[in-house]
């Protein structure tokens, strides 16, 4: 008898250990996943490095559907993009700067009778949001989209709770993984710049129209590529044989540009326009014969490079921080405006388009640089 009872004791005393040590291997699994204190996975978040150092950065990298958050410039967290709107259409997902705005956990659409919960605002119009589903709880079709970022339910949650009024966004893409064409440079050191405004990205210059939002918006003629924070070649390349058709010096009627080298492709019949520039290459004069490869100049801010681009009186937030980049253009005429003639409605009034343009710029005389650049 005294020998059943300590066999059964061994026995219950075993099951509790085997039971107890499978919890603890659940658990160690499990907080593995969700501890982002962890020493290891923070060695490996540290390695990549944010485009603007300030206490709280959100960064959307488009390129790799995938947004990291740096506290005091230390990676913490990655999130993975479930769903970005199409490029080519008016309400691709805006790139740019912006700064979280208004939170709703539950969300009904002011547009669609759809849930959009769990929405921190971008840009104006733009959210990143839950998966939206409709009333009746089917998911909505991504076909079906307004421009926002949609995040897996977990991730959309984990967001919403980290992100706060006032953190910085950048919303970008990487280069890293484009092919430049042959025949072609590109104008900057893609490895150590990041496309921070893509062509056609939208922004908002009026709220008259709740049936048509684009009225509402001009979009971008060119790319604004900047500079990473530790990127060491700072020159802006010609990217094919030309002429150097103008050069228009920051003030000198600039609308904006700042510094500013158009140069003449005769073979291509296209022109390519470099602004911004921070300084021209001494040895460039107008109607000379200028390589492919050669130094325009040194990226900069002149112009309207000011920090967070503002439709004002002078285009610009006075107070901003620089804003170094280029803003680079492909068009068929030699002009710093839209070629084909085109009305920017900018703070209640019809105006020249520089920069931008009402609709799609392919339509007023622009290419996509990046597509005309890139195999
Ligand atoms: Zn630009």
């Amino acid at each position: 008898m005294k020998w059943l009872i300590l066999s059964l004791l061994i026995i219950i005393f075993l099951t509790i250990l085997s039971l107890s040590n499978s919890f603890i291997k659940i658990h160690k699994k499990v907080s593995f996943q969700f501890n982002f204190s962890n020493p290891y996975i923070e060695l490996n978040l540290g390695i990549r490095k944010p485009k603007i150092c300030e206490k709280r950065v959100w960064e959307i990298n488009l390129s790799k559907n995938e947004i990291y958050f740096f506290e005091n410039c230390r990676l913490k967290i990655i999130i993975p993009i479930a769903y970005q709107a199409p490029p080519g259409k008016w309400y691709q997902t805006p790139t740019g700067y912006f700064r979280v705005g208004i939170k709703k956990e539950k969300h009904i659409s002011s547009l669609f009778p759809v849930y959009m919960n769990y929405a921190v605002q971008m840009y104006e119009d733009f959210f990143i949001h839950e998966v939206p589903y409709y009333l009746d709880g089917r998911r909505v079709d991504n076909n079906f989209t307004g421009g926002c970022i949609r995040l897996e339910t977990e991730q959309a949650k984990k967001f919403f709770e980290m992100a706060r009024a006032g953190d910085l966004i950048i919303s970008y893409l990487d280069m890293d993984n484009i092919k430049v064409k042959d025949n072609f440079v590109f104008p900057i050191k893609k490895d150590q710049f990041y496309l921070r405004q893509r062509f056609n990205s939208p922004l908002r210059t009026s709220w008259h129209s709740l049936e048509d939002r684009k009225i509402d918006y001009i979009q971008h003629a060119g790319v604004d590529l900047a500079p990473d924070n530790e990127a060491k070649d700072l020159n802006v390349y010609n990217i094919y044989d030309g002429k150097i058709f103008k050069i228009v010096k920051n003030g000198e009627n600039d609308h904006g540009l700042g510094n500013t080298v158009i140069i003449e492709h005769p073979d291509l019949k296209i022109y390519s326009l470099y602004g911004h520039l921070q300084s021209i290459n001494y040895d460039l004069k107008e109607g000379n014969f200028i390589k492919k490869g050669k130094k325009i100049g040194i990226v900069g801010a002149t112009g309207y490079g000011c920090n967070y681009w503002r439709v004002g009186e002078d285009g610009c937030d006075k107070k901003g921080k620089l804003d170094i980049h280029l803003h680079f253009e492909i068009k068929i005429k030699p002009v710093l405006e839209s070629p084909i003639e085109a009305r920017c409605f900018i703070n209640g009034k019809y105006k020249n388009c520089y920069d931008y343009t009402p609709n799609n710029p392919e339509l007023f005389g622009y290419y996509d640089p990046l597509k005309f650049l890139t195999k």
